[in-house]
């Protein structure tokens, strides 16, 4: 375990959401969002993987969580199916083409879905619920990506919809944004003063 840092899933909703535009893996270095998978295996629950930063080259591990194999998917329509990684990535691939999203923010911001879904305990979510986890996600990535996300999970037909969608994207970047000044407040209250 020498030199090993453990930079365990950080579950980011509510006040304690560093929510770093998608990307939940950060180098314990210098801090950049995007690392290379140089292996990745799994440990009871956890999956472990060693990554290389992209940014300064210094390789670290993370243990992350992943959505239960076994995690089912209720439908609209009441059916139900696996929980497919492969599936969801292509949505989201959809969303983000040509918008300069690089694979590995993608896969990040599976990951962080997955670690989300996985903290709620359960067996089963509603594909609607999946769909507003991906929406929270990509709202921190890109606006553009949301509003084509948006447009079809809840099949948008006229130009009103993507008018609510923008607002509504712009409420929770507004909510990020100030999540993250409370954040900076608590952590300034929390530092030792010296005089
Ligand atoms: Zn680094």
């Amino acid at each position: 375990m020498t030199g090993r840092i453990r930079n365990w899933y950080r579950l980011t909703r509510g006040r304690r959401s560093p929510a770093p535009e998608g990307v939940s893996v950060r180098c314990p270095f210098c801090a950049n969002g995007l690392s290379q998978v140089l292996d990745s295996r799994e440990v009871g629950r956890l999956v472990r993987r060693r990554r290389a930063c992209r940014s300064c080259g210094r390789r670290f591990t993370t243990y992350e969580s992943q959505a239960a194999p076994s995690l089912q998917v209720v439908k609209r329509d009441g059916r139900i199916e696996g929980y497919d990684r492969a599936k969801l990535l292509s949505s989201l691939q959809a969303a983000v083409f040509k918008r300069g999203i690089l694979p590995e923010g993608l896969q990040a911001t599976v990951d962080a879905i997955e670690a989300e879904i996985s903290n709620l305990g359960v067996t089963a979510v509603e594909s609607r619920q999946l769909a507003d986890f991906a929406l929270e996600r990509l709202s921190l990535l890109d606006e553009v990506a949301y509003l084509r996300y948006a447009s079809g999970v809840r099949k948008f037909n006229a130009g009103e919809d993507f008018l609510v969608a923008i607002d509504e994207v712009r409420g929770q970047q507004r909510r990020v944004a100030q999540a993250r000044i409370q954040l900076q407040l608590q952590f300034d209250e929390d530092q030792p003063h010296w005089n």
